[in-house]
């Protein structure tokens, strides 16, 4: 079955499930994008802070998947913030990526103690202004940080991208996003791999369905309505992670799932992470 497209607020379609590259070394990089658009991904998630957009570049260029029909993102690293550096480095991982427009450019970090959000945004408005990126978002902002930057631009970003999987499931913010018409995507989806796939309320879900850990999980984003990107170098798991559109979870199931939060999570607090 065919990956569902959600519309974001710029009216611009992105698959709700796509694949992500973090941790991926480069040299793995392009067999594992290559593998994902055979199983049928279309959206492929890096970050120049990655270090692998040449190699998801060159997956790119090898396949035969027209141009028109992936939705390529990538994120601008916390060091280039600010409104000049901004542009230089959106021009460095264009050219890494070999593409000459991005679908979706994210601001990776708020590095709220920098202070450098709003010129940042700024010359997101321009690179979207100029066609150089479809849509133009973030990733790990809070309600605050979204906020300043809304009040200060009146350009509401498309997307946030956020810690989000059943042990930090973001009641909160997603619901600030609801209001404000922006999209949720989850990173970290699966909660890394780790405890989340074993633990037994997700194994007894899957039992009642007869399928992986990983696919209730990932049903359970999707019934939300937020946007994944699995992560995955296994050729059997990157097809398994998108055969996730011939069953449903109930809604017992989905309340089993969110009940499973910890308030913990797993990566940097946005917060305090300012780090460039
Ligand atoms: P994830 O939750 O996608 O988990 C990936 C890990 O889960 C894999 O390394 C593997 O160990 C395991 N796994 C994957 N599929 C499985 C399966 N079917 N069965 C069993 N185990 C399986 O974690 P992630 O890589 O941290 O997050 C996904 C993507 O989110 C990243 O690749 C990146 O693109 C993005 N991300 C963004 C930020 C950000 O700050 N914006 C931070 C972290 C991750």
């Amino acid at each position: 079955t065919a990956i569902p497209n959600v519309t974001l607020n710029d009216g611009v379609t992105m698959p709700q499930l796509g694949f992500g590259v973090f941790q991926v070394p480069d040299d793995e990089t392009k067999a594992a994008v290559s593998h994902a658009l055979a199983a049928g991904y279309r959206s492929i998630d890096t970050a120049a802070a990655y270090r692998n957009e040449e190699a998801v570049g060159h997956a790119i260029a090898e396949s035969d998947v027209p141009r028109d029909d992936l939705f390529v993102t990538t994120k601008l690293w916390n060091a280039d913030q600010g409104y000049d550096k901004t542009l230089r480095a959106f021009d460095t991982s264009l050219a890494k990526l070999g593409l000459d427009r991005l679908d979706l450019y994210l601001v990776h970090w708020p590095t709220p103690a920098r202070g450098l959000q709003v010129e940042t945004w700024k010359a997101f408005a321009k690179l979207l202004s100029d066609g150089r990126v479809r849509s133009v978002g973030v990733s790990n902002f809070q309600p605050e940080h979204l906020e300043q930057l809304v009040d200060a631009t009146g350009v509401v970003p498309s997307v946030n991208q956020v810690e989000l999987h059943p042990f930090f499931n973001q009641a909160a913010l997603r619901e600030f996003h609801t209001r404000h018409g922006i999209t949720t995507e989850a990173w970290s989806p699966l909660g890394q791999g780790g405890e989340l796939l074993s633990d037994r309320t997700v194994a007894a879900v899957a039992a009642k369905h007869d399928r992986t850990p990983a696919q209730v999980v990932l049903r359970w984003h999707l019934q939300l309505g937020t946007v994944v990107i699995p992560k995955s170098v296994t050729p059997a798991r990157i097809a398994e992670n998108a055969d996730v559109f011939d069953f449903a979870l109930d809604d017992e199931d989905v309340a089993a799932l969110s009940g499973l939060d910890t308030g913990k999570r797993l990566g940097p607090d946005p917060d305090t992470f300012n780090q460039a």
